[in-house]
């Protein structure tokens, strides 16, 4: 028996009110490690969903670049492109953020992607197993549902290659993040450079996160934002203001449990 193979509790000090404490309460699921209990593999679903959300990508930047010859305008959607993966770091810790405070399995919409998040933080490791479409299909999906509509009613090419690049870069970030997770010499020497760089997150940030207070350096797609976010405690701000609005605390405010922090990899 693995070490992973352990019981799954509610994280630690989820003081939720009304229904979403009384679910909190309600027996969970027995999560255990992915690598034991579910194929990291991806399916044909997967690939699908990976593929849709590329597409989607794909005819976003073919408008784009179709009016940019157009009208001969070509500094402003490149410019909106290099926006869009700016933001989409921004867009990425604020998705985390959110998913690693609130809400549980049974969340409408992302509970599957609050479950996988929490499970990420008991078992980091299995996301370098995990097969590239596995990662991505829930981004892939939510890219292609969103992107395909303002593709087809934007005509500017500076909103299409932003949104084009904001949403690709948000669907990739679970590549990053996984290459983030990756040991420096299992990575291609493209991805080491690009981290080093700063252009894709590092692995020394992104490992800051799985620390504790477990509070801080939400973004993957770059990282660019952390530092920012953190010295600001801008996450904190709204913590507060969602706790005096709402009285939910997020999980970040309670001591972190064994559900929360990491198991070691049994290598046995
Ligand atoms: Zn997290
Ligand atoms: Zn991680």
């Amino acid at each position: 028996m693995s070490a992973v193979a352990a019981t799954w509790q509610p994280a630690g000090g989820l003081q939720r009110r009304g229904r979403a404490r009384a679910a909190l309460q309600a027996p969970l699921r027995a999560p255990t490690a992915p690598a034991e209990t579910e194929s990291l593999r991806s399916t044909w679903a997967h690939r699908g969903w990976v593929a849709a959300g590329c597409t989607a990508v794909g005819a976003a930047l073919a408008k784009s670049a179709a009016a940019a010859v157009a009208t001969g305008h070509l500094v402003e959607p490149v410019a909106a492109a290099a926006a869009g993966y700016f933001l989409a770091d921004l867009g990425s810790g604020v998705f985390h953020w959110a998913i690693d405070n609130y809400g549980d399995a049974s969340t409408p919409a992302v509970g599957s992607q609050i479950e996988a998040f929490q499970g990420h933080h008991r078992f980091p490791w299995t996301i370098t197993r995990r097969e590239f479409a596995n990662n991505l299909h829930a981004l892939g999906r939510a890219v292609a549902a969103a992107l395909l509509p303002v593709t087809a009613g934007a005509g500017d090419a500076g909103a299409l290659a932003f949104a084009a690049s904001f949403a690709g870069f948000v669907m990739f970030s679970q590549q990053f993040h996984a290459w983030s997770h990756t040991p420096k010499s299992r990575l291609p020497p493209a991805v080491v450079a690009l981290q080093d760089a700063g252009l894709l997150v590092s692995r020394r940030q992104h490992a800051l996160h799985h620390r504790a207070p477990y509070n801080n350096n939400y973004c993957i797609v770059s990282g660019v934002w952390n530092e920012f976010l953190d010295e600001s405690s801008a996450f904190e701000a709204l913590e507060m203001v969602i706790f005096f609005r709402f009285g939910v605390r997020p999980r970040s405010w309670s001591e972190p449990e064994s559900n929360w922090t990491e198991e070691k990899e049994n290598l046995s």
